[in-house]
């Protein structure tokens, strides 16, 4: 049984990812591991009773312990409100963690030999590098119920106010303020930077400067800023080049190009990009996804939802062929960053024989419903969940 010293922190989730998160536990952690967690319930039950704060307590500890894992969550909405009989709506679980954070997620495709990307032309894989504060995803947004003047205020600590006119509305509407912090903007590009050397990747930066010039004008000033002044000599020793455009050409550099670089992408951007990239790869749940914080921490994720139409499926009886491979890779990211930080190479080494024994199964052809439609050669054998874990355990 291989020993942890110090705890990670567990943060489970909901619908079939938290039935699958329990599966992957028992059946492949627990019989090599003796695991070591500080567990966050944030099912969505919990998290309501709770009045959210355990939401909070968990980016707490995973800032205390260095090291978290987390299971897919719901975010709350009119519609699971009545299913769940909630008393209140809260922001995104994701968001309100990552807030706290700050810091950068980086995501990169699993790639496994019997799947060739949609797009032919990517030899090498993209990795996404997503600023996960601020923007859309802590905005103030206001329905304005008819005629009348929009202003965003900004009253400095002595009073002074400046204001700007949003819009003088002719009539009924809606109006969304965003914010950034120059601090979490300078510590996203160095996460990006220090990631590319790292992995000796390119860095693309791309936003709307031409559209938004005070707004994602500053992302580009700073980013320059931050390559000038502290990664030009080393991404130039290191081979590692700078690239910045405008978003749409990005986009469309994307799809022709041969892969190969880290994509620093706006909060939103990311969100959709890495799920382009992520289905471009296969599936959803090809995908590993982990956030780094400039305080050091790091919280390892699957970057899908809690698969909610499985879960209704499930729930009937059904044993669903729902991907549990993000699940074991953030656990498997989880574990192989604990053992480096508390030299471990044990936990480590376990991580990545976990992760080899994910991609031998699924190549020596038993898989999931998702990677069967796309596997060539076709598959020997389409498994659920459960059948193809348990053909993971054997393997491992
Ligand atoms: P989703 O759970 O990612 O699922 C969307 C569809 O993608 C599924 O219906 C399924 O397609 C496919 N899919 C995703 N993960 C899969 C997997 N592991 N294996 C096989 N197929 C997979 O997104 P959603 O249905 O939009 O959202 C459900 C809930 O998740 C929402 O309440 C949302 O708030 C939450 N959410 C949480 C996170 C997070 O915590 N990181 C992220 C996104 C959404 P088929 O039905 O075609 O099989
Ligand atoms: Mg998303």
């Amino acid at each position: 049984m291989i020993q942890m010293k110090t705890p990670i922190v567990e943060i489970d989730g909901d619908e079939m990812t938290r039935v699958l998160w329990a599966v992957v536990k028992d059946r492949l952690l627990t019989p090599f591991v003796n695991l070591k967690s500080e567990y966050y319930d944030l099912g969505i039950e919990n998290r309501d009773k709770t009045g959210d704060k355990v939401t909070a307590e968990a980016a707490d500890a995973v800032k205390k312990l260095g090291v978290g894992v987390k299971c897919a969550t719901i975010t709350s909405n009119a519609a699971r409100k009545v299913e769940y009989n909630l008393k209140n709506l809260y922001p995104s679980p994701n968001a309100t963690l990552r807030a706290i954070l700050d810091g950068t997620v980086f995501r990169k495709p699993i790639e496994v030999s019997c799947i060739k990307p949609s797009v032919s032309t990517w030899k090498k894989p993209i990795v996404i590098g997503r600023h996960a504060y601020g923007d859309v995803y802590k905005n103030a947004e206001m329905r304005i119920p008819g005629a009348g003047k929009v202003e965003l205020v900004y009253t400095n600590a002595d009073g002074v106010e400046k204001r700007l006119l949003v819009a003088d509305m002719p009539g009924a509407g809606i109006v969304q303020g965003l914010h950034n912090l120059d601090e979490s903007i300078r510590n996203f590009a160095r996460s990006c930077f220090l990631y590319a050397i790292n992995e000796k990747l390119a860095v693309w930066f791309a936003a709307k400067d031409t559209i938004s010039k005070i707004y994602d004008g500053r992302f580009k000033e700073i980013f320059n800023e931050v390559y000038e002044t502290e990664f030009k000599a080393k991404c130039e020793t290191s081979g590692v080049d700078y690239f910045y455009t405008l978003i749409d050409d990005a986009v469309a550099r994307v799809v022709k190009g041969e892969g190969g670089f880290l994509w620093a992408c706006k909060n939103y951007d990311g969100d959709v990009m890495s799920d382009m990239l992520a289905s471009a790869s296969g599936s959803l749940a090809m995908m590993t996804s982990v956030l780094v914080s400039p305080s050091g921490a790091f919280e390892y994720e699957a970057a899908h939802g809690t698969v909610q139409q499985h879960f209704y499926r499930y729930k009937k009886g059904e044993k669903t062929s729902t991907n549990p491979v993000a699940l074991i890779f953030a656990w498997t990211g989880a574990l192989a960053k604990r053992g480096e930080l508390d030299g471990s190479p044990e936990l480590t080494a376990f991580a990545k024989k976990l992760e080899s024994a994910t991609l031998q199964t699924i190549e020596s052809g038993f898989m999931t419903g998702d990677l069967a439609k796309l596997a060539e050669p076709k598959p020997k054998e389409v498994f659920d969940s459960w059948r193809f874990i348990d053909k993971i355990a054997e393997k491992l």
